[in-house]
């Protein structure tokens, strides 16, 4: 059950919930605002507060409006592409062999059959995107396993529209966003930090956020630059 909550052209669907904080979000694609409450708060309280987070709110929308208007990518010679947090161009090769992709530090070479089009190209770097990522991810699971004193049952990889990673807490399994691997390494570690920790504590409690302050200090900083996309939620401690 939702009400919603009209302030000018903006309309806010909020959610009563069993949460401790009042929780405001701006969800891509088109920058739909939504706002959850502890199940007691009055509706003039929630919308008093996200009067007070109104820029804030704009700014969020603006910066979608402004990622909508970035192309995709068509896996074309010379156009960019994040790896590891930096950018480098792409050059593509026909040749009648299996396709493959290589990496120097300036330029991503790839090499396609003749004729292959961009569903096929954007499969090849995929596929290439998860066997780089399925070389690191489990450094990390295995430096951190001693660490958090946790074990990962198993880790999967793929294609997540909102989020970086997600846990299975009852399977022992964490889930990764392979978009990750155009973000720095030490963001990806933070991921599977994050994720990791989620075995121990599932939700984000007060016991989570001091585990994780425990055991990577800059999560903070690591989340705000994940988010620059997908975008961040904001909180609000009562
Ligand atoms: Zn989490």
């Amino acid at each position: 059950m939702s009400e919603i909550i009209h302030i000018g052209d903006l309309s806010i669907a909020v959610t009563r919930k069993d949460i401790k904080n009042v929780h405001l979000s701006v969800h891509p694609p088109e920058g739909r605002v939504t706002l959850s409450a502890p199940t007691e708060t009055r509706l003039e309280v929630a919308r008093a507060y996200a009067i007070t987070r109104l820029s804030w709110i704009r700014d969020q929308q603006e910066k979608l409006r402004n990622q909508a208007r970035e192309t995709p990518r068509e896996f074309i010679e010379r156009e960019s592409h994040y790896l590891w947090g930096r950018r480098r161009l792409l050059t593509v090769i026909e040749r009648d062999t299996k396709p493959c992709v290589t990496v120097d530090h300036k330029r991503i070479t790839m090499s396609v059959r003749p004729g292959s089009n961009h569903a096929k190209r954007a499969s090849i770097i995929h596929e290439w995107h998860k066997s780089l990522l399925h070389e690191f991810i489990p450094t990390l699971i295995s430096k951190w396993e001693p660490k958090l004193g946790v074990l990962v049952a198993a880790y999967f990889l793929q294609r997540m529209k909102t989020k970086w990673g997600s846990c299975n807490h009852k399977a022992g399994h964490i889930r990764l966003n392979t978009e990750l691997v155009k973000k720095p390494k030490d963001l990806i570690e933070y991921v599977v930090v994050h994720e990791m920790l989620h075995l121990i504590e599932p939700t984000h409690s007060d016991r989570f956020i001091s585990l994780l302050t425990e055991n990577f200090p800059t999560w903070r900083e690591a989340r705000s630059e994940l988010n620059e996309l997908p975008l961040s939620a904001e909180e609000w401690r009562e």
